[in-house]
């Protein structure tokens, strides 16, 4: 059974706001999203030092940052020039920031093979994660999640995921699953279910679109059907349910009404998955 968490790209605010938005708006888990960072239009090099601050800050107010999502496959690409050491070092650093806040979770996108070739790409996922899973294990960090992506080939196939996991067999990686990125690659939430299987993700992202876009709309407002989640028993196993949808207005105060609808939603719609 999962528990609820609100990601800070649900509120369009800087990432430090959104995280005391989220803590006063009575949600107690939050998930530290690059999402909110990005569109911050701050500089690669800040990006590491804004996370972390965005984890202080819901240690001060007194939320638990359980989830991070680390920045896209783009980030680290740049370091990937220089080799794969490079992308597997900086990777650590999220880990270790992560970490030290309490994070329970930190998840990746992979590398795709529109960046890197089909070939390489499979093999550039296995050594990443597996150096990562590798260092989250000895140094007793997070657990690094792979989530399945909204086109880019290999991991937008649910199959591919759960190949890449299993062949690295670690306790410290693991799948995320998002709903929205699924279902625009034919997924019902049934058939991600069975994707997954026997693997069970670690957390599941939530959002909704209309099967050709990712528009990370709010549960109930695309055409993904939600009354499949009780027969999505595999899902129902993650520890984290995470509301990753944006806020349809550039208000704020709107933002917040369509967050706690949003929850109110995901806690009846799915309450076979919450604990
Ligand atoms: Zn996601």
């Amino acid at each position: 059974m999962a528990k609820l968490v609100a990601s800070t790209r649900i509120i369009p605010l800087d990432i430090v706001d959104a995280v005391e938005t989220l803590h006063a708006m009575g949600f107690e888990l939050v998930d530290i999203n690059y999402a909110s960072v990005e569109r911050m239009n701050i500089d690669y090099p800040s990006v590491p030092n804004t996370m972390r601050l965005a984890l202080l800050q819901a240690v001060r107010v007194g939320v638990r940052p359980v989830t991070v999502h680390a920045p896209w496959e783009d980030y680290f690409l740049l370091y990937i020039g220089r080799g794969l050491d490079h992308a597997v070092d900086e990777a650590k650093i999220f880990l270790d920031i992560a970490g030290s806040y309490g994070a329970e979770i930190v998840v990746f996108h992979g590398f795709s093979s529109r960046r890197i070739g089909s070939y390489r790409a499979e093999w550039v996922n296995k050594r990443f994660f597996a150096e990562l899973a590798d260092y989250a294990e000895r140094e007793d960090l997070p657990v690094v999640a792979v989530e399945n992506s909204s086109g880019a080939k290999p991991l937008n196939k649910i199959e591919a995921l759960r190949k890449l996991v299993s062949q690295i067999d670690s306790p410290k990686l693991r799948a995320c699953i998002d709903t929205g990125h699924a279902f625009l690659n034919g997924y019902s939430l049934r058939a991600a279910d069975h994707a997954i299987k026997p693997l069970e993700p670690v957390c599941i992202h939530v959002h909704d679109n209309h099967g050709e876009r990712d528009e990370h709309l709010h549960i109930g407002c695309g055409s993904i059907n939600w009354l499949e989640a009780p027969s999505a028993v595999n899902l129902s196993k993650a520890s984290y349910v995470v509301l990753e949808s944006d806020c349809s207005s550039n208000d704020v105060v709107a933002c917040k009404g369509q967050a706690i609808i949003a929850a109110n939603n995901a806690r009846s719609v799915l309450k076979d998955w919450l604990t």
